[in-house]
């Protein structure tokens, strides 16, 4: 099957410091694929280059067989590439569902003017309330989004991506500062999504990356080191030298 989201040789240079290093990521639909590599390899600036966030120096992003290389973020959006909100955007005083139903709202081009046609105000609703079923939040539904613990304001960010209908999620350590019980079970929630939402995931954490992902590319000095399953990149001597530092 052809690639969901690729990359053709990428370049971003910052200065004449070469931060991507002439990428060629691909990843399948339905994949549960996984960035990896040390801290400074450039897996921050390969997500921005992938989201329009960077112009990349030189090279191509596909989506779904489309260039979009020079497409705006909004309309990567618009095209299903969507990357999960940070926390800091969240809206703290608004109940979860109101949240998750602003975003569905504003996807179907309503604005905030979703409470005002009754019939729309039922979709957007059993929209949003599928969703927060989707991501097990529903139990949170009327819960200010404040006074919930932090793995779970860290699902809302999921739950506001998944409104925006994404054909490829761009996870950047979504378990990021979350307690270690809490992000396994986020994991696990994440690993339910259906199969019609492709993962690129990036996480510092090894043992949730090797249970999540089927694929990993290793990203070592901006460049791609290798692409592969879980068991040959746990055994690989190049990784281990470079990555864990054995
Ligand atoms: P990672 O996410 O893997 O930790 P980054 O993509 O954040 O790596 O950074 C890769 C390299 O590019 C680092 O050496 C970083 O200092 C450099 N870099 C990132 N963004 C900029 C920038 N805006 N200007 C200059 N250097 C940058």
């Amino acid at each position: 099957m052809s690639p969901v989201l690729q990359t053709h040789g990428l370049v971003r240079r910052f200065g004449g410091f070469v931060a991507t290093d002439h990428v060629d990521l691909s990843v399948a639909p339905g994949a549960r694929h996984a960035l990896i590599g040390p801290n400074g390899a450039g897996k921050t600036t390969l997500i921005n280059l992938l989201t329009g966030y960077l112009e990349p120096s030189a090279g191509r992003v596909e989506l779904m067989g489309r260039d979009v290389t020079r497409m705006p973020q909004h309309e990567r959006v618009q095209q299903g590439l969507v990357r999960t909100f940070q926390i800091n955007q969240l809206f703290m005083d608004m109940t979860v569902l109101e949240s998750v139903a602003l975003a569905v709202s504003e996807r179907r081009g309503l604005g905030t003017r979703w409470w005002q046609p009754l019939a729309a105000q039922g979709e957007v609703i059993d929209e949003a309330a599928a969703i927060l079923e989707r991501l097990k939040l529903l139990p949170d539904a009327h819960e200010t989004t404040r006074n919930l613990a932090y793995g779970r304001q860290r699902l809302i960010e999921i739950a506001l991506a998944l409104a925006l209908q994404p054909k490829v999620l761009l996870l950047d350590e979504p378990a990021a500062g979350v307690p270690t019980g809490e992000s396994q079970e986020l994991f696990e929630t994440i690993a339910q999504l259906p199969r019609d939402v492709t993962i690129l995931l990036i996480e510092h954490d090894m043992n949730l990356v090797f249970r999540f992902a089927e694929r990993i590319s290793v990203l070592v000095s901006g460049a791609l080191l290798l692409e592969d399953t879980p068991e040959v990149i746990a055994h690989h001597p190049r990784v281990k030298e470079v990555y864990l530092g054995e």
